[in-house]
């Protein structure tokens, strides 16, 4: 095979060596350390991190695309991605660009848009430690509470157009927004960008991943015609004999010092 491989490398990143290392121990310790403060231990978390773990694998197979401009012929092939949301900082950055690019696309009114945040009272807090499903009836009384306040000062029904995100990863959660108050305090710079939600010109799947990684993956780098995807391989001898061909290596590398991690 006459194509180039390029391959992404997130076993050599912080995040994956600290969970190759270290997220068995996690697993194991979680109940009579983490349990009380943060809630049970949800099987969703293993599974999603289990996923990242084998994300851009060589031995998960491969995508193969080539230039469809025949005098050109030239290809290469692409490891597969988990795909897992919220987690998995290149495909949750992907999944996240196209949901921005069809809110923008799709979903948006020519209107003024507002920023509305709630915040759950703290005797509250516990129940959804333990039962997340609650999350989605907190949006709904959300939605339902700002419904009432326009129909309150509306004095009509009115029908606005909402979009509904739980914020718990992030910096408007009151673990940290203490400490943006704090870095204001200091002098220290906070910066608030207010997003431009004009209608963006439409853009498919290559201008997306361009936007993030700076390449376009499906403009030939040869001729400047388009590549496509023409098969992918998953038959394990075929993918045993393109790694060793190719001497490619999906290691780990040496963990960050426990000391660091656990104390
Ligand atoms: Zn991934
Ligand atoms: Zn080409």
């Amino acid at each position: 095979m006459g194509g180039v491989y390029r391959q992404r490398h997130p076993e050599k990143t912080v995040l994956y060596r600290v969970l190759f290392h270290y997220f068995e121990r996690f697993v194991s310790e979680y109940e009579p350390r983490f349990e009380k403060e943060y809630g049970y231990f949800r099987p969703v978390v293993k599974e999603v991190v289990e996923k990242y773990l084998d994300c851009a694998n060589p031995k998960n197979g491969f995508a193969r695309v080539k230039c469809s401009n025949k005098k050109c012929g030239a290809e290469f092939l692409l490891t597969l991605s988990c795909k897992t949301r919220g987690f998995c900082p290149s495909c949750h950055t992907r999944r996240l660009e196209e949901w921005g690019e069809w809110v923008r696309e799709e979903v948006y009114l020519d209107a003024g848009h507002r920023q509305v945040v709630f915040t759950i009272p703290k005797m509250l807090r516990i129940f959804l430690k333990y039962k997340r499903k609650l999350l989605g009836d907190l949006c709904r009384c959300a939605v339902r509470a700002l419904l009432h306040y326009f129909h309150a000062t509306k004095g009509k029904e009115l029908m606005p157009g909402i979009i509904a995100v739980i914020q718990t990863y992030g910096l408007y959660a009151s673990a940290h927004r203490g400490k943006i108050r704090k870095a204001g305090r200091e002098g220290k710079n906070i910066r608030v960008v207010e997003e431009d939600t004009r209608k963006a010109p439409g853009k498919g799947w290559a201008q997306m991943i361009a936007k993030i990684y700076e390449v376009d993956p499906l403009t030939c780098r040869e001729c400047g015609a388009e590549m496509r995807v023409i098969a992918f391989i998953t038959e394990c001898s075929v993918v045993d004999k393109i790694i060793n061909h190719l001497k490619l290596d999906f290691t780990a590398a040496r963990p960050p010092p426990p000391s660091l991690l656990f104390s």
